[in-house]
């Protein structure tokens, strides 16, 4: 595995791999890797013969007063998950490698991002799209692959490349959970014991909601107020937001269906879990 840190060397290892390599994919992470980013790796082996990781914990999509300080880093870990994984270059650039100090360029898309996230963390999804829009122009890569877990940042990402043309194929990729069906997260490092006992009913609310809906429900105000009490009565886990919006537009809908997306945000203590399930 090829390691760099700077932008000068990415690409000079870039150009050749392209001399040999049909088809390059890109994984974007902010490192802390866990079997959910592996399940990227190797959706992007599948699908390419030059696979970079890229580990950047990115400011800029931070708002004041998140955790970005806080953001959990295993930097020596990360670099041989990734041998291990059979990456071929990884790109880790220093936190202050990315942008020049007086950067005053972005990228923003601005109907996707509005609502859920975007409406909790203003400026979190032009942060996004920033840094991947400059992981683009630096990598080229035919595919990159993205969770499903981050449903709003799949769909957002998938819009800024339909609408500025950028010639990469997007691969969203399923959700990785723990035994007990909490979504693998960087951030779950960060629960205190109580949290990580009562965070698998994020999953579970969600799971018995869909099993509603399977049985005729398609009230979505009701499903929504039902996962936000079992939730908030069972735990001290608090729900910043709970929705039922269409998989493709994010749009709020008044009836549920098939392709309706369940969004779910938690707080628990100073750390936000998300996660989500698609109606079928
Ligand atoms: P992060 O390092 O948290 O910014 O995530 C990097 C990529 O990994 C994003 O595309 C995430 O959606 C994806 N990801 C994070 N957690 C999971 C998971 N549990 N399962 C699948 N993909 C994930």
């Amino acid at each position: 595995m090829i390691q760099v840190k700077g932008i000068r060397d990415l690409r000079e290892i870039l150009k050749a791999a392209r001399t040999t390599a049909t088809r390059i994919g890109l994984v974007p992470t902010m490192g802390c890797l866990h079997a959910g980013h592996l399940s990227l790796i190797a959706a992007a082996r599948r699908r390419s013969d030059f696979v970079v990781v890229s580990i950047f914990v990115n400011p800029m999509q931070f708002g004041p007063g998140e955790d970005y300080d806080r953001y959990p880093r295993t930097p020596a870990e990360d670099i041989s998950v990734c041998r291990n994984a059979g990456v071929d270059l990884l790109f880790n650039p220093e936190p202050t490698g990315l942008y020049a100090s007086d950067h005053s360029a972005s990228v923003e898309e601005t109907v996707l991002s509005r609502g859920l996230c975007g409406k909790h963390r203003p400026g979190h999804f032009r942060g996004v799209t920033t840094i991947v829009a400059k992981l683009f122009n630096l990598v080229a890569p035919d595919i990159a692959v993205f969770g499903q877990k981050d449903a709003q940042q799949l769909a957002v990402v998938r819009r800024m490349v339909r609408d500025l043309n950028f010639p990469v194929r997007i691969i969203g990729a399923p959700t990785v959970r723990e035994h007990d069906g909490l979504a693998l997260s960087s951030r779950n490092k960060l629960l205190d014991p109580e949290s990580r006992r009562n965070a698998p009913l994020i999953h579970q609310s969600l799971k018995e909601a869909a099993g509603k809906y399977r049985r005729g429900q398609r009230d979505p105000k009701l499903l929504c107020r039902e996962i936000i009490s079992r939730i908030e009565e069972q735990s001290s886990l608090r729900v910043e937001y709970a929705a039922a919006v269409d998989n493709d537009t994010l749009d709020p809908v008044c009836r549920l269906r098939a392709n309706v997306r369940l969004m779910l945000a938690v707080r628990a203590g100073a750390v936000r879990l998300i996660d989500n399930e698609l109606l079928a």
